[in-house]
Parts: C-alpha cells; structure tokens; sequence
C-alpha cells in the first residue's frame, strides 16, 4: 500500500523536532514541522529542510508546541531564516491567547503582530513590539487555521477539529483552555527560562538502570505527575490520513490528552480510538506516560524523542505501560541508541512480552526514527 503519513523523528537530543509528510493524490505532499529541538539542532534541521526538492519546499504547518528550550531553541533560527517564508501557517499559543485580563486583551493575533517577535518576549509593550516587527521585516501567518485565536481544546475532555484543505484531518488533543490561562500567571519566567535559562546540571549525575525483569511492578508504580506549566500548555495533535493516523503527543499531559482521546473515540462511537502510532508524550516521561494514556489510544508504533540528556529519559515505568497495556506486539521506535533504550531490545524481554523496538540506521543515525505509515482502504 502507499504511504499515507511518513514520519521523522530527527535526533534533537533531550528535544523533540519532528516532520511529518502526507502525500496528496496530486503528486504534492502536505508537510508539518513540529518543533525545532534545542538550539543545536538547527543545523541538522536546516539541512534537512534545504534537501527538500526546491520545488516542494512548502510547509504547510509549522507547530511551536510549548515554550521550553528543547522545543523552542531550534526554531528561533528557523524563523530567522529564509525557510519560513515557505510555512503556510504556524500554530502557537503566544501571550496574546492566553486569558483576557483585567486589560480586556483581545486572545486574537493583532493585525501585524509578530510572531517572532512574541517568541522573543517583546509582545508586552506595543512599542516594543512594533520595533521587533519591523526589524525583522515580515509578518508570518499565525494561528490563521483558528482565526487568530488561541489553539486549545476547551473543556477537559473537549477536541477541536481543524480544517485543512487538500490536507489530513487534524484534530487537537491539547492544551485545554484552563492549562493555557495557567500559563498566563508565569509566562515571562516560563519564556525566559526557555530562551536563556541553561540545561539544568544534572547531566552530570550517573544514569542508573534499574532491573526490568518485573515490568508490572514498573507499570504500577505511583508516578508523580507532570506539573510543569509549560508542559501542560503544550499543543499535542492527531494526524489522520488516507486511513492513517498519527497522535503528535508534545509534552503534554497524559490526562489531558487521555480525556480528549476518550472524548473523541465516544464522538466516533468507539471505546477507545485505536492508531497506528503514538509519539510518547515529555520523551516517554513517566508522569506523563500515564495507564489512561495507553488505555485511551492503543497504538501499534510508539515513538520516543530522547537521547537521556539531562533528565535520563525515557524512564522504564512509562514503557513498562506501553508494553504491557499496549495491544499485543507492539514496537518501541527511538530516535537515538542508548543504553537506557537498546536494554528494550534484550531477546528475553521481547520474547517475554512480544513488542519490538527500533532504532535509527547506524548507516544515517542523522535520519532519526523514519516511519512510514500505509493507507488502509
Ligand atoms: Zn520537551
């Protein structure tokens, strides 16, 4: 069968940066970056774009899923270059959308307003604003699928429904509209940290691999959930296409994004809404790898976004859940070889639990993770 979603999860080390292709009947591809990864990963970015074919450079979305450095970091540049001028729409959650204050602020883009200029933190002040707009020359569409507005889903629960001509179906699984106003109360230290603030050291501090021969005492472990204010107003997608489907899980919460999976598959009249693949949300972190998560989208490919820098992810109690709750067989794809992710491949623990896990080609370990999924009737 053709390949309805091609997906490539690019090393961006302890980030996420990924781009997905849907191929139209016309020959054409629909196209969508999905963050840039830390700011080093630029350069691999800018290559693989640049290897696009000239004529087909178009993205059609680019998405800025949440302000923290491992997403955001390679994007700045991206913006600054010549490439965005090709994106036909980003999708952002700026200041501007999060909450009408006491000022009554519209949670609509101004005409004109800039979303470099927001990245950057100069939004505040009109004046300022305006400087960092006309320096940079150009105004990018933003948030033009939701009419300006903010991209959330709501009440918990709730799913939005994007309509995007001669392309997927896309609908958004988060931010719930109250994780988005939570954002409001530290969005200047949040994009501050984002924009300046170092990777915290714990690079440092040995990577200790526990035992995985007792994955359900793993699985039930009572993990502290994620709490990171950014990371709940992140922007997690589900990519439909030709019979295809794709969740694009971000950092977001597994809460959030388990209500608004359940909240759809009810919609379809279904118990759970099963896909063909799922990127694991906050690099297979297990407070957001949560039980209701597997539950609510079983898939039959899982994707991990992590080489283990800093916070030594992916952490064995969220894929201890994917391989145990998961429907039978499923296989583990992570973008980089580590020792905390070939442990998953041990003949033992494969045999023992029937998943697989995937690696990059050591041949173009530059590639990432490259999945292709095929269209169903
Ligand atoms: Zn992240």
């Amino acid at each position: 069968m053709p390949t309805a979603i091609h997906v490539e999860v690019m090393p961006a080390r302890l980030g996420d940066c990924l781009l997905v292709e849907c191929p139209r009947a016309d020959g054409t591809t629909w196209r969508m970056l999905v963050d840039g990864g830390p700011p080093d990963t630029w350069p691999l970015l800018e290559a693989r774009l640049r290897r696009l074919a000239p004529e087909d450079r178009h993205i059609d979305v680019a998405v800025v899923t949440h302000i923290d450095s491992d997403h955001i970091g390679g994007m700045l540049p991206f913006l600054a270059s010549d490439l965005a001028d090709d994106v036909g729409d980003f999708w952002f959650n700026g200041r501007t959308h999060l909450a009408e204050g006491p000022s009554g602020r519209s949670r609509s883009v101004a005409q004109g307003e800039s979303l470099v200029a927001a990245l950057l933190g100069a939004t505040e002040d009109p004046l300022v604003s305006g400087t960092a707009a006309a320096s940079d020359g150009r105004t990018l569409p933003w948030n033009t699928a939701f009419g300006g507005g903010p991209v959330e889903t709501g009440d918990s629960g709730g799913f939005v429904e994007v309509a995007v001509p001669e392309g997927p179906a896309i609908t958004v699984l988060s931010p719930t509209t109250q994780r988005l106003e939570r954002l409001a109360d530290t969005w200047e230290a949040s994009l501050r940290e984002a924009l300046h603030g170092r990777e915290r050291d714990r690079g440092a501090e040995l990577d200790v691999l526990g035992p995985l021969d007792d994955l359900r005492h793993l699985a039930d472990e009572r993990s502290p959930r994620d709490s990171s204010v950014p990371n709940g107003s992140s922007i997690a997608l589900l990519v439909e296409h030709r019979g295809a489907s794709v969740v694009l899980g971000a950092d977001a919460y597994g809460s959030v994004l388990a209500a608004a999976l359940r909240g759809l598959a009810r919609a379809r009249g279904a118990q759970a809404l099963s896909v063909d693949a799922l990127k694991l949300p906050h690099h297979a972190s297990r407070g957001n790898v949560v039980g209701e998560l597997v539950a609510a989208a079983p898939a039959s490919h899982y994707l991990v976004s992590t080489n283990g820098d800093v916070f030594h992810h992916p952490d064995d109690a969220a894929l201890a859940r994917v391989v145990l709750d998961a429907p039978a067989g499923p296989t583990l794809w992570f973008n980089y070889r580590t020792p905390r992710t070939e442990r998953w491949r041990d003949a033992r623990l494969t045999e023992r639990h029937g998943h697989r896990a995937a690696y990059p080609d050591p041949e173009h370990a530059d590639a990432g993770i490259v999945l292709d999924l095929p269209a169903r009737p």
